[in-house]
């Protein structure tokens, strides 16, 4: 693999990759403290390739980002959900009152998250937590939250929408970009394939250095978001090998077909790691430790039991691993 650039712009400055598609970052205040957007040259301005997260901050560098530019903003496509995705979506895209593009199942995902629980129990999340076998105190720390996270951080979206399809095309100034649907780390997640240019925007589902988050979460705890993941990854090796790969974390590269083989063979020793320590019983609490070998936050820790409940829902489904209830009410988990 081979990276175009050896470190990320600073926030707010704007990278021409090739003639009408810029690279700009927004920072994060996570770990992973930054994502990248695109924008994409159109006949009447500027088309938005995700937004950042909808905070004061990311909002004053997108004001300096669009004092840069020759021309408006002329519509706003997400590639997904995920906050720091479409984070600013609705501001952008009802201040230039301009189309906004998202795939159906994220758009309305989107919309409900925003809506959040709507005054529902949270018995089901309490369940999900203690059925992987966390301690009470734990699950307690982990669904005592305020009901805003998602939508504290997200301004409102749009009330309507342009539905993004895979294998659709959508021209903008004359040029074809073809949207490719990924799934797993998102639930329709829309990649861009521009053939000319030889380029693809892989949004999170293709990520250099770091490996997209497979999770089942409490939403669906039966999630298999994993095989949704593995199923919709081979396809990007019939793309050429040697497209510019835009991902929104990390840096732009090439060695497209060489990525996927690797994310293919991450899970792959996942995979392998929890069958073998399947031999004995074991609940995902107590695999934790075999997939990740760092200390969890609670903050990681959310995302740690979906990663690996997505894997025992993908091995389970196979029939490799079985798993009954005990008396405690969690989830055990063993061989055969
Ligand atoms: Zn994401």
């Amino acid at each position: 693999m081979k990276y175009l650039y050896e470190e990320q712009v600073a926030p707010g400055e704007l990278v021409e990759i090739s003639p009408g598609v810029l690279w700009l970052t927004m920072p994060l205040p996570f770990e992973l403290d930054h994502i990248n957007l695109y924008l994409l040259r159109d006949k009447a301005g500027w088309i938005v390739i995700d937004t950042g997260l909808g905070t004061s901050t990311t909002k004053s560098l997108w004001e300096q980002v669009f004092d840069q530019l020759d021309g408006p903003i002329s519509g706003v496509l997400v590639t997904h959900l995920h906050p720091d995705h479409v984070g600013l979506a609705g501001w952008i895209a009802d201040k230039f009152d301009v189309p906004f593009y998202m795939s159906q199942t994220e758009y309305f995902s989107a919309r409900a998250f925003g809506a959040g629980k709507n005054g529902a129990p949270k018995t089901r999340d309490v369940r999900y937590f203690h059925q992987a076998g966390l301690e009470a105190s734990l699950v307690t720390q982990l669904t005592s939250g305020s009901d805003k996270g998602y939508s504290s951080v997200v301004s409102p979206l749009p009330v309507s929408y342009s539905r993004l399809k895979h294998g659709m095309v959508l021209t903008i100034n004359q040029q074809r970009w073809q949207i490719i649907i990924g799934k797993g780390h998102s639930p329709e997640h829309v990649c861009l394939f521009n053939q000319d240019k030889k380029i693809l925007i892989s949004g999170d589902h293709i990520l250099p250095m770091i490996t997209p988050n497979i999770g089942a979460y409490s939403t669906e705890p039966e999630a298999n978001t994993l095989k949704d993941y593995l199923d919709t990854l081979p396809q990007f090796k019939s793309l050429p090998d040697d497209v510019i790969v835009l991902p929104a974390h990390k840096l732009p590269f090439m060695g497209l077909h060489q990525r996927v083989d690797e994310l293919i063979a991450h899970h792959q020793e996942h995979l392998n790691a929890l069958t073998d320590a399947c031999q004995q019983s074991q609940t995902v609490a107590s695999l934790l430790p075999v997939m990740f070998k760092r200390e969890l936050s609670n903050g990681n820790m959310v995302f740690a039991v979906a990663e690996c409940l997505s894997h025992l829902n993908y091995l389970v489904s196979e029939g490799v691993i079985t798993r009954h209830l005990n008396m405690n009410g969690v989830y055990e988990y063993i061989q055969g």
